[in-house]
């Protein structure tokens, strides 16, 4: 569940403006919110009432009420609720006059605020539901009765209109569905993204810490989580390389005037933190890599023959975000993209575009994304201050990104306004075990910062020409794949990255030598595995090994010292008997090498 709290009131009920279109969902869940405060004003007469609109999955409404409410105040609340909802009311709609709705809503400061914001013409409608009377535009459901079976979820602040220097709110979650089975499907997908959580994981694991002392969003990658994090670089670097990526490694940093040359000062400033001063020259830490890529090109002259020139790192960056809106691995402040620039010929643009989705698949295919889809980002042609560039411009690399994708006949939806503020791109939306969906990977045109940083190759007859550029991402930052793999797997991750991918158990003490020896076979075969030689109960230490998720536990006693093998039990609980070492090397080897 989202407990996030949103910037902005761009889902209000009632205001002038976009408001989104309701589903027939989103309306019985806005019909449910009404009920919602109808059953919290029954509980505290002197509530005040914001805003209760429908969100991904659920509704919430916002109160000021004389006390914090606390999750004990749920079964309360949820029976006076189905109590509304079985009475089967009506929500009777009547439109009034704006003196009438201030003088109807005079006690009711955050209702008096949103009347005052409605434009001169609004015509402004109230509905009544039982003794509840709100001011909303609607729609609803026809009568209470309509409305499926509801369940509270969490409480979070929330200021007025998003504003920090705004009364602090209380924001009560709720969800409602058609059927009781769809509202138990979906708790329990609920209780498993708990139980998946990468922070949960990630902290009883050992993998990864957030320090206070350190600074929030900053991850410290600890042992275990750096050894699944060094596999993964390895991985992705050597495919670049059969893909024919040529790596580098560039400064965190670089000078003020390399983002004021990109444009990502003008545009992407909000997101990049203030500049540091060193010898009255001003730095900035780096939002995104390309502009060192684009220096490292220029380092020299380039013959068309050349291009193109793929330039990749694990580049690491750091963008601001609102310490609210941290969350472990998947929203932090400094991050590490499997990054790469390619320098192309124009006329080499769809090929290359096309390569990168194949790395793209390739790499998915690898890390068992199955379940994905292809997104066109556009730029919104009306938006004029978020982009940079002519018209002609964008629409050569629109259409190259259509074209890539046509040639391979790949299906792609399209969406407008998600563009980059250079160029437009394609993103893959993967969906994960919970049905989440996520931008896991970008590839982009770009044709403004070749012309703004003047590069350059010498073609065939020897004029200079322009490049044109990709910038590509295929698992996006290892920081936010991580999280995702983490929860994918929940926490047991395939052999080939398992910080510790064997445990030799000894049975007793006068065992622990012949686990030693073992263990050193493992070794012998780049096996990260270690050996429980303290002293506990076998069952204890299997059960442990167990909770860490470590693949294969190789216990041993003097049956197998005899015959020089180990009895090996998977952390799925199977039991594979005594194996000889040399079977058990055979097997973990081969589950690492097909990346199972
Ligand atoms: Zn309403
Ligand atoms: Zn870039």
């Amino acid at each position: 569940m989202s407990t996030k709290v949103s910037p902005g009131v761009e889902n209000q009920v009632y205001h002038g403006g976009d408001m989104k279109v309701f589903s027939p969902l989103d309306t019985m869940r806005h019909s449910a919110a009404h009920i919602m405060a109808s059953a919290v004003l029954e509980m505290f007469p002197d509530a005040k009432f914001a805003y209760g609109p429908p969100i991904e999955n659920g509704f919430y409404y916002d109160f000021e009420l004389p006390r914090s409410l606390t999750p004990e105040d749920f079964p309360e609340i949820e029976k006076r609720m189905r109590r509304l909802i079985e009475s089967g009311e009506p929500f009777v709609r009547e439109e009034i006059s704006r003196e009438r709705a201030l003088e109807m809503f005079a006690d009711q400061p955050y209702k008096v605020e949103t009347i005052n914001l409605l434009p001169e013409n609004e015509t402004i409608s109230i509905y009544t539901v039982g003794p509840f009377t709100d001011l909303c535009r609607g729609p609803h459901v026809e009568n209470s009765g309509r409305i499926g079976p509801v369940k509270l979820l969490s409480l979070a602040a929330a200021y007025w209109r998003g504003d920090e220097n705004r009364p602090q709110l209380q924001r009560l979650y709720a969800t409602a569905w058609p059927t009781q089975g769809e509202l138990d499907e979906y708790l329990w997908r609920l209780e498993e993204a708990r139980k998946r959580d990468h922070r949960k994981i990630g902290k009883d694991l050992d993998l990864f810490m957030v320090s206070e002392q350190v600074g929030g969003g900053l991850v410290l990658w600890l042992p275990k989580g750096a050894t699944i994090r060094r596999e993964l670089e390895n991985f992705i670097v050597r495919a670049e390389q059969r893909a024919g990526y040529k790596h580098v490694y560039t400064p965190h940093i670089g000078k003020i005037d390399l983002y004021k040359t990109s444009g990502h000062w003008q545009h992407y400033r909000d997101s990049m933190y203030s500049p540091i001063e060193v010898e009255e020259e001003e730095y900035i830490l780096r939002p995104m890599n390309c502009p060192h890529h684009i220096v490292a090109y220029k380092h020299g002259l380039h013959s068309y023959r050349e291009l193109p020139i793929r330039l990749a790192e694990l580049g690491t960056v750091y963008r601001y975000e609102k310490s609210g809106e941290l969350t472990g691995m998947s929203r932090v402040r400094g991050f590490t993209i499997n990054d790469a620039h390619i320098f192309c010929r124009p006329d080499q643009l769809r090929e290359e575009f096309v390569r990168v989705v194949e790395l793209i698949q390739e790499l998915y295919h690898a890390v068992g994304f199955r379940d994905y889809v292809y997104r066109v980002s556009l730029r919104d042609p009306a938006d004029t201050e978020k982009y940079v560039g002519g018209d002609e411009m964008w629409a050569v690399a629109e259409d190259a990104i259509r074209d890539a994708l046509d040639s391979i006949g790949a299906e792609y939806v399209e969406a407008v306004g998600e563009a980059a503020f250079y160029g437009p791109k394609l993103d893959v939306m993967v969906r994960d075990v919970l049905g989440r969906e996520f931008a896991a990977s970008t590839n982009q045109v770009d044709l403004y910062l070749p012309e703004a940083f003047e590069l350059e190759y010498v073609d065939a007859d020897g004029s200079r020409k322009r490049p044109a550029m990709i910038h590509r991402a295929p698992i996006g930052s290892l920081e936010r794949f991580f999280a995702f793999l983490t929860e994918q797997h929940a926490g047991a991750f395939p052999v080939w990255l398992s910080p510790v991918q064997a445990v030799v158990i000894p049975i007793a003490d006068r065992h622990t030598e012949y686990a030693e020896e073992v263990a050193a076979n493992l070794r012998g075969e780049d096996i990260r595995v270690e050996v429980d030689a303290r002293s506990e109960r076998m069952q204890h230490k299997i059960r442990e090994a167990q909770l860490q998720k470590v693949p294969y536990m190789l216990v041993v006693g003097d049956r197998e010292r005899e015959a020089g093998a180990a009895a090996v039990r998977l952390r799925s609980g199977e039991d594979l008997k005594a194996q000889p070492i040399s079977e058990v090397l055979r097997m973990i080897t081969k589950d690492i090498k097909e990346r199972r």
